[in-house]
């Protein structure tokens, strides 16, 4: 299904193009009320008040939860050929809230151009009284448009802060305002229907896009944890995990074992941590050097699982690995200056 709205792009001079695309993916930006998304991207368009220079398309219509690395892989595909086109300005993803932080970085790590690319969502039904969807998606579209977008990575625009792609997390389950980057914080903002965009941040590495992705799990440390909840790790043998440790990516001794013997046997384990902010720096609390782990950086569980598919997909060993969690997040070594454990 494929629309041209407005003017499109017959007005559009190539060196200055102003028009957006819009692939639209569901979530409750598109919800009515009922808890599937049925809300078509026009419709959509239309609340939003924006109604010139901008295509549509909708690429699927699933809450995201639902969302697959096979979705994603079909959404890069989409966004490298929108952006390609020399008519367009940028591009805009409607997507569901819960998993927007994940296809968000994906497409960070796998998109090599420099026109803004937008993820946008939101947390009230758009056809509700309270809803935020159709300013969200006027803001993305206009940050979409802007030159001070070009160049700064993948974007997010919820609440009228933008925040990138590599830091910003759902933290609240409710509330408007549920994104945070609590490592790096906003990037921008909407005032006045105007964005606004900070001075771009250092680059990401780029992975070519695979044509399909590994199956990692994350494994969730709490108080007591039982060795037996990780039994699954002999039969299943994934090629790699992400281990959401406590504090500064803690494993229990109880369980430290078992996740030694994975890495030994082939699973590459990636230390992330279960706080939401801050590092899980090299050799603190654990001695990564000496068990063969990578440690996160401040890339929480869910990021730092789609950076280590898409390592474990492009063939990267452990020190490899290593070096591009380094890259995205800043890995440090652990200091004994002023650190506590
Ligand atoms: N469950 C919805 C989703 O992620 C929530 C939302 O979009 O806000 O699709």
């Amino acid at each position: 299904m494929k629309n041209v709205v407005g003017f499109g792009h017959a007005s559009v001079r190539i060196d200055d193009p102003k028009l957006v695309v819009v692939l639209a993916t569901g979530g409750t930006i598109a919800q009515d009320g009922a808890r599937t998304a049925t809300i078509g991207v026009e419709t959509l368009l239309q609340l939003s008040g924006i109604d010139r220079e901008v295509e549509c398309l909708q690429l699927m219509q699933v809450t995201s939860p639902n969302i697959r690395p096979e979705h994603w892989l079909v959404l890069a595909e989409q966004v490298a050929i929108v952006a390609a086109r020399p008519d367009v300005s940028g591009v805009v993803i409607t997507h569901g809230t819960d998993t927007l932080e994940e296809t968000a970085f994906f497409l960070d790590l796998t998109y090599r151009g420099t026109k803004p690319i937008v993820i946008v969502g939101a947390m009230r039904p758009s056809h509700s009284l309270e809803s935020d969807g159709p300013l969200n998606l006027r803001h993305a579209i206009m940050l979409a448009r802007s030159p001070e977008a070009r160049n700064r990575g993948v974007l997010t625009v919820l609440n009228a802060r933008v925040q990138a792609a590599r830091d910003v997390t759902k933290r609240h389950s409710v509330d408007v305002d549920a994104f945070d980057s609590p490592n790096i914080g906003d990037v921008g903002a909407i005032e006045n229907d105007k964005p606004r965009v900070a001075a771009p941040l250092d680059a990401l590495p780029h992975f070519l896009l695979p044509s399909a992705l590994p199956p990692i799990p994350v494994i969730y440390a709490y108080a007591g944890q039982e060795p037996e909840t990780l039994s699954f790790l002999a039969s299943a043998r994934p090629p790699g995990l992400v281990f959401a440790g406590t504090g500064g990516g803690s494993i229990p001794d109880a369980i430290l074992p078992t996740v030694q013997r994975a890495a030994q046997e082939g699973t590459i384990v990636v230390r992330s941590s279960r706080t939401g902010a801050g590092a899980v720096a090299r050799n603190a609390e654990v001695d990564d050097d000496a068990n063969g782990f990578v440690a996160a950086g401040t890339l929480n569980p869910q990021k730092a699982r789609v950076l280590l598919m898409l390592c474990v997909a492009a063939g990267f060993d452990t020190r490899r690995t290593q070096e591009m969690f380094a890259k995205c997040s800043g890995a440090t070594e652990f200091s004994t200056t002023g650190a506590t454990r």
